[in-house]
């Protein structure tokens, strides 16, 4: 992409490339070296209500589509982004910073399979025909598009957060108004000229790029969107929580995630595993392993190998087919990972590699893969989504203090336990307040169909993604009652 003359894209509304109506504009900058590759509009309040107005005109043209016809759209989304997978990959890496072969193209391989998985699944949407005790009346239900969906997709995955939620919508006959995070929003615009090639109706799904309190706000508050999804952090979630108010709500807004390691774990395995769960896409997953609880037996060991697995991760240019770490995505982040680790060295914890910022790779946003040994219950790392390319480790003696500490949250979303024995591997999987536990697998594992999301009682979040329970969330149950007395 030439850099000097940034690519001036534009938002999706009504079927329509449009710019914003104030003519404002925002640029999209490369995390890895800091450079403009391309102009986007910032979208207004009254550019998302015209996006809401356009959902609504057109919801008919996707609500009103067989079941079939819809599975046929899906396809055909999964499709167009199968061939286009380079130029989505491209900017994934251009825009997020991921590296473009070890993680951009299996991202995008990965969202067109949920729409090809979406087109499977809405075929197996039964509901049921239910008895009743009145003779003369027969009931059941059936689930029925909610309409306008607002949806607010964050920069950590920006092609396959928005199909977690775009191909179940439009599986199960939703509108949508999307507004995806502004340092990612390149990728945004890439996915809807995917969605225009494949066809979908114009006005069923509406791009509006700008600052999510604005255009984000309106689409969440506005009684023109009947529903809400929103993937990022848990303040934001709560924020729109309040302003949707009696809407429904599918929130999946991070994690804590502990990995408990115990003392007859196979060790080779559980550190590729874990290095795994805490370096992939720098850190910057929900589901990232957040802190490691190893049982002291196997303490010295674990540490060393993972020392050697941060050197073994190549850390630069995104483009480069050896790297396997690029950049994080934006400031903030970066600024919050010194934070996190400044407040744990503080505490007492040990950095045994890495434990700053890369320098010579380009922009500042490299952050050196970390292993920080020692933290404390009551530091950040323990507490809070780091959201950085860091292993903390905690040690401790028996199993119920080790599901003590994990269970010492407010976050509650993926956990991970390696054992060789199934007896410990149910303890655990059984009492801890995640909502996902894994099994001698990172915490990062995941498919598209499977029910995904935060336990009752953390900030994790409502709901569950995933498949068909996605679609439970955005259909509603319609019942029938026939009187049939004669
Ligand atoms: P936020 O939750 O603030 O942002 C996520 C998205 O929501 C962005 O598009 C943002 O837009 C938008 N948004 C912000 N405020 C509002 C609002 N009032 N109404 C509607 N939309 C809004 O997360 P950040 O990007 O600031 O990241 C902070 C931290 O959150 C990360 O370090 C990480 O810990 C966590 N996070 C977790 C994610 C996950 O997968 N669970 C994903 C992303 C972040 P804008 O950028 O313009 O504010």
């Amino acid at each position: 992409m030439n850099t000097k003359q940034p690519a001036p894209l534009r938002m999706y509304i009504g079927g329509r490339w449009v710019d914003s109506e104030a003519g404002k504009t925002f640029a999209a900058h490369n995390p890895a070296t800091g450079e403009v590759i391309a102009t986007l509009p910032e979208g207004t309040r009254e550019d998302a209500r015209r996006a809401i107005a356009a959902a609504n005109e057109n919801k008919h043209k996707i609500a009103d589509l067989s079941v079939w016809d819809r599975a046929r759209l899906c396809r055909r989304v999964g499709d167009v982004m199968e061939r286009r997978k380079e130029e989505l990959a491209r900017a994934l890496a251009e825009d997020q910073g991921k590296p473009y072969h070890a993680e951009a193209l299996p991202e995008v391989a990965f969202a067109a399979h949920g729409f090809h998985n979406a087109a499977e699944q809405v075929k197996w949407l039964e509901t049921s025909f239910i008895p009743v005790e009145d003779r003369n009346k027969r009931v059941f239900s059936f689930r029925q598009p909610r309409g306008v969906y607002a949806v607010i997709t964050p920069w950590n995955f920006p092609i396959n957060i928005p199909v977690e939620y775009l191909a179940p919508a439009l599986a199960t006959g939703n509108a949508v108004v999307w507004v995806p995070a502004p340092t990612t929003s390149v990728c945004a615009v890439k996915l809807m000229e995917c969605l225009e090639e494949a066809e979908v109706p114009p006005g069923v799904v509406n791009l509006v790029t700008g600052p999510g309190p604005v255009v984000g706000d309106e689409i969440v508050a506005h009684p023109g969107t009947n529903a809400v999804g929103f993937t990022g952090s848990p303040p934001t979630g709560r924020h729109i929580a309040q302003r949707a108010a009696g809407k429904p709500l599918l929130l999946e807004l991070g994690g804590n995630g502990p990995t408990i390691i115990l003392d007859d774990a196979d060790l080779e395995t559980t550190t590729q595993a874990a290095a795994l769960g805490c370096f992939f896409n720098a850190g910057q997953v929900c589901s990232a392993t957040e802190r490691i609880l190893v049982h002291r037996r196997a303490h010295d060991e674990l540490a060393e190998r993972l020392v050697d697995a941060a050197k073994a991760v190549r850390l630069g240019n995104p483009f480069d087919p050896a790297t396997t770490m690029g950049p994080l995505n934006n400031r903030p982040t970066a600024e919050k990972v010194d934070r996190h680790l400044a407040d744990g060295i503080a505490k007492g914890a040990k950095v045994l590699i890495g434990g700053e910022r890369a320098r010579g790779l380009g922009s500042d946003l490299f952050y050196l893969p970390t292993v920080i040994d020692n933290i404390t219950p009551d530091s950040l790392l323990n507490n809070e989504e780091t959201f950085g390319p860091v292993a903390p480790l905690m040690t401790f003696d028996d199993y119920d203090q080790a599901l003590a500490l994990a269970n010492q949250n407010t976050l509650g979303l993926v956990s991970a336990v390696f054992t060789r024995s199934i007896q410990n591997a149910f303890y655990f999987a059984e009492r801890l307040r995640t909502g996902i536990v894994n099994v001698n697998e990172h915490s990062n594992y995941w498919e598209s169909h499977i029910p995904f999301g935060g336990v009752a009682g953390t900030q994790s979040g409502i709901g569950r993604i995933g498949g068909k329970h996605t679609m439970m969330e955005m259909t509603d149950l319609r019942t029938i009652c026939i009187d049939v007395s004669r």
